[in-house]
């Protein structure tokens, strides 16, 4: 088998690349170790940046997202059971969409296969070689078969796990990582949300998120301990607990239900340099983690592929390398803003076990500060909504 570009992992990031490269007529297989189903079930981000929206437009794939997707001018904020909004379209004339990373798989999965593209999903023991050569290719097993693609180059779109960042040499490769010392609980649960707009709030039990899917689907979070079962958490207890961290309106009319999915997730910071090595790019989660608070994983996976889809098109129009040797360095950059924007919301938002008086002071003023200066607000705002491309 012969293509030109190998990418691996069909999670959101491959699943974009595989088909803005066949729009522009470049070949490409996706290696997907898991089944269809099984990434299409994973329930994980939601929240859509505008640049994000116009990517999966750019893809043909927007006509669902546009119907189903819920348009979110506003956020709001809490702490000491206060909460107080953040008008995002009057500070940015931007909003974010609610659209479940879930539905964009499906999206992609369906018109990737009506347009006769090629993914290959329980594809195991993919591994990438000769990237360092003229002649990279790939190999790996299909029905206990092997099987090789010879390629002009390989993307990584495999994700934290995945085995395209162990490629590159260590002596090339710098990684830089936070781990913070909590995770987050979250369920799913069919019950109308308790808010139409994301609740992020500060509380002195820790963190807590309100979120939705659509009118009847909501997703919550609490902060919790790191060494947490998920067994100790009985869906009663979950709400007690959200209804203590939630501003006093929304706890007293929140309505509760069945949990249909809980986990508990780490949070952690994670950016390796650079993102690409002789033949090979890191697009996505294979790259860089960021805690859920900011909204950006997802999104941050996007804006990869809109810098690597750009310079692979320069580079099978002019044959030169120029456009490619530059999208770890643009990559980057806005990578790493998104790395502080999180980081900000986690640490502003969250209670760190060593948190003393003196800390907890600097969070209330952060956040009243918030609360009052509309300098302040802007900042949030526009990271939030995303910063251009
Ligand atoms: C529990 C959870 C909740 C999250 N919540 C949010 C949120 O609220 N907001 C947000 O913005 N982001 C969130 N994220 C992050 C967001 O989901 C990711 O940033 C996004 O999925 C990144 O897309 P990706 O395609 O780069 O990687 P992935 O989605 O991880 O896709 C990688 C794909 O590669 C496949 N793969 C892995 N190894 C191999 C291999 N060796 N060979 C072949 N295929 C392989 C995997 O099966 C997977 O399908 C969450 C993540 C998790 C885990």
């Amino acid at each position: 088998m012969r293509t030109n570009v190998v990418i691996i992992g069909g999670g959101p990031s491959g699943l974009l690349l595989s088909r803005l490269l066949s729009i522009d007529g470049i070949d490409n297989i996706v290696l997907e170790k898991q089944s269809e189903e099984h990434v299409t079930g994973r329930i994980r981000a939601g929240v859509l940046e505008n640049g994000t929206i116009q990517m999966l437009k750019k893809a043909g794939v927007s006509d669902r997202l546009e119907k189903e997707g819920f348009d979110h001018d506003c956020i709001q904020l809490s702490f000491k059971n206060h909460g107080f909004r953040i008008n995002l379209k009057e500070l940015t004339n931007k909003h974010v969409t609610v659209y479940g990373q879930t539905e964009v798989t499906k999206d992609l999965y369906n018109i990737i296969k009506k347009e006769n593209g090629n993914i290959i999903n329980n594809a195991e023991d993919v591994l990438p070689q000769a990237v360092d050569t003229d002649a990279p290719f790939v190999t790996f097993k299909k029905d206990g078969v092997e099987k090789k693609i010879k390629c002009d180059l390989v993307a990584g779109c495999d994700g934290f796990h995945g085995i395209s960042r162990t490629v590159i040499p260590k002596s090339i490769i710098k990684s830089f990582e936070r781990k913070y010392p909590f995770g987050w609980l979250g369920i799913l649960s069919e019950t109308p949300p308790v808010s139409e707009e994301l609740i992020y709030a500060n509380h002195g039990n820790g963190f807590a998120l309100a979120s939705m899917r659509n009118e009847n689907l909501s997703r919550y979070y609490i902060q919790t301990p790191l060494n947490e079962k998920i067994e100790a958490w009985t869906d009663q207890k979950f709400w007690d607990e959200l209804k203590k961290r939630l501003p006093t309106e929304a706890a007293e009319t929140i309505i509760t239900g069945r949990s249909i999915e809980k986990s508990i997730a780490p949070l952690r910071s994670f950016v390796c340099e650079p993102m690409s090595w002789e033949k090979l790019f890191l697009v996505g989660d294979a790259a860089h983690i960021v805690p859920p608070t900011g909204a950006k994983g997802l999104n941050l996976a996007v804006s990869d592929v809109y810098y690597l889809h750009n310079a692979l098109k320069k580079y099978y129009q002019s044959h030169t390398n120029e456009s490619l040797k530059k999208y770890s360095y643009n990559a980057l950059s806005r990578v790493w803003k998104a790395i502080r924007f999180s980081w900000w919301m986690t640490t502003t938002f969250h209670k760190f076990p060593e948190q003393s008086s003196f800390d907890q002071r600097i969070q209330d003023s952060e956040i009243e500060y918030l609360e009052n200066s509309v300098a302040s607000q802007k900042v949030l705002a526009e990271n939030y909504v995303g910063l251009p491309y």
